[in-house]
């Protein structure tokens, strides 16, 4: 017998059989729930049983998400792709007709000639990628001048496989990584922030945290979530 029940956002497959013991299971890639138990018992009783190890199944979900994320992309129909830290599945629409992406509820649609490589596509969503951070910089720029005291000069988007972002405090120049479309806004804006205070202290020193915590109070936590996201398979400091 199958059957399944849901505890909070977490749907659980059952299946009853002919076996001795419980056995609870988490599937790649989308973290699918499945109990397995002895044929006697009912629902109730395999839903405290999942209640008792809600820790260990949220534990083994955030896990294989982590892995989903950090799996080179192929660019293949309902693969995920993430954009401002949420997850859509690609839809590849093929058409002989210069390239664009459209962004749809829950999938990012990639209109491409039919013979394009795997690079071509990739090319395409990261133009798009850029497109989007560089529409989203100038605000949070304009916003963050008043509030540190600083002014910027010129700022770009760039792949950068170790850091986040980089700052040319002389020129008044940031960049930012490409990567960070994929990441949450906030984690862009304390980015943008973080570059920006470099323009008045090099160094990551006392002054520089000092500076930061003046004008932004959570940037720990930011910087913590960010650091907890996968940078594709680079760690960064700062
Ligand atoms: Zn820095």
């Amino acid at each position: 017998m199958v059957t399944r029940f849901a505890i909070g956002d977490i749907e659980v497959d059952v299946v009853l059989k002919e076996i001795k013991n419980i056995h609870l299971s988490v599937y790649p890639p989308t973290g699918r729930v499945r109990i397995s138990a002895p044929s006697y018992m009912n629902i109730d009783s395999l839903r405290l049983y999942a209640i008792s190890r809600l820790g260990w199944i949220k534990k083994q979900q955030r896990k294989l998400l982590a892995q989903e994320r950090e799996t080179p992309r192929e660019y293949l129909n309902r693969e995920s792709h993430y954009l401002w830290g949420k997850r859509y599945l690609l839809k590849i629409v093929e058409r002989d007709a210069p390239p664009f992406v459209d962004l749809q509820h829950s999938s990012i649609l990639l209109h491409i000639r039919p013979d394009a490589t795997q690079e071509k596509k990739q090319l395409v969503l990261d133009e798009w990628y850029r497109q989007l951070l560089k529409a989203a910089i100038p605000d949070l720029i304009l916003s963050w001048e008043k509030k540190i005291g600083v002014r910027v000069n010129e700022f770009g988007v760039r792949k950068m496989k170790t850091r986040w972002g980089t700052c040319n405090p002389e020129a008044r120049r940031i960049w930012v990584n490409l990567e960070l479309a994929k990441k949450p806004q906030e984690c862009l804006e304390y980015i943008v922030v973080h570059e920006m205070v470099h323009i008045l202290e090099r160094h990551h020193n006392e002054r520089f945290i000092a500076l930061m915590d003046n004008v932004m109070s959570k940037w720990r936590s930011l910087r913590d979530d960010l650091n907890r996201l996968p940078v594709k398979h680079e760690k960064w400091g700062y």
